[in-house]
């Protein structure tokens, strides 16, 4: 299958499509991403994930070169180039070229690129019987350091949790936050059923505020289960009877182990069953 990249407007096979070394975005970093899928041809939550690439863009003084609607079209029109029913695609803005400074000034014009790509994180099974995760020791950015709230394409907190995760031998770490309340794993959103309460952080408890999570909650006051969003402790989760991640990546996935700890009965329970069958009705519909 071919894989064709969008550059500032061109569609390029995908072994030639590169970006220049002195971009700011290589050398620091400097720049935002977003994460969305393909679900039977239509790109999911397409709207909601530009509205908060351009309030990424915004809180670090990036502009991006395409109004709202340019750029709807461009990601619609690349996902219609590959031609896949589901899939993944990245859509990146970084600061540009520019010289070996920090200073952004330098950078006059912003890169846009899309990549449209297959994508599967973690194995069948998972999905049905649950994952392990680990706490990480690597704490969440202090959002008055780098706002986890901006999705930049400086990941290196979270991969330093990842490879903790890793070397313990599970797929994904939880991370808490300078406070030790419980913030999210590397690349999803945490929730919790506690009581019959859905659970989860709230979105300035030092968090990425997720779309999936965002639709995970709609679902739920469809389905009439109660919510909160709070602060929330290692405590809650060691007590908690059902765990699961969300992620535009990962989707729906449960957690039935942290820290060698069983959660709940170390099944995936009834309230994360539901949310994960309203959802796949929600994407395929
Ligand atoms: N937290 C982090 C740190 C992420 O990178 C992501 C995206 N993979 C999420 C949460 C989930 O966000 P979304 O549901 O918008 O993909």
């Amino acid at each position: 299958m071919s894989r064709l990249v969008y550059i500032n407007g061109q569609l390029v096979e995908h072994e030639k499509a590169t970006i220049h070394v002195y971009d700011h975005g290589f050398l620091y970093g400097d720049g935002v991403f977003e994460g969305l899928r393909i679900y039977a041809g239509k790109v999911f939550k397409l709207r909601e994930h530009l509205l908060r690439l351009f309030e990424s863009a915004a809180h670090i003084c990036l502009g991006i070169p395409l109004s709202l609607e340019e750029l709807t079209h461009a990601v619609e029109h690349t996902a219609a180039a590959n031609k896949r029913d589901d899939g993944y695609i990245r859509l990146i803005v970084t600061r540009g070229v520019g010289n070996l400074g920090l200073d952004p000034s330098s950078c006059s014009k912003p890169q846009v690129i899309i990549i449209v790509d297959g994508l599967s994180l973690y194995p069948k099974e998972m999905y049905e019987k649950g994952m392990e995760i680990v706490t990480a020791s690597t704490i969440r950015n202090h959002p008055n350091a780098l706002n986890p709230r901006i999705k930049s394409l400086n990941y290196l907190n979270n991969i330093l949790a990842k490879l903790e995760a890793i070397r313990a031998g599970v797929p994904e770490a939880l991370m808490l936050n300078h406070l030790g309340e419980i913030a999210e794993c590397t690349a999803d959103n945490i929730f919790l059923v506690s009581k019959g309460v859905l659970q989860t952080p709230h979105k300035n408890a030092g968090i990425l505020e997720g779309i999936t999570r965002a639709t995970v909650l709609d679902l739920a006051r469809e389905q009439r289960i109660s919510i909160e969003e709070t602060v929330l402790t290692r405590h809650d989760l060691y007590t908690a009877q059902e765990c699961f991640l969300t992620g535009s990546g990962a989707e729906i996935i449960p957690v039935t182990k942290c820290d060698n700890r069983l959660i709940g009965s170390g099944i995936p329970g009834p309230v994360t069953l539901k949310l994960i069958q309203a959802f796949f009705k929600l994407v395929r519909s």
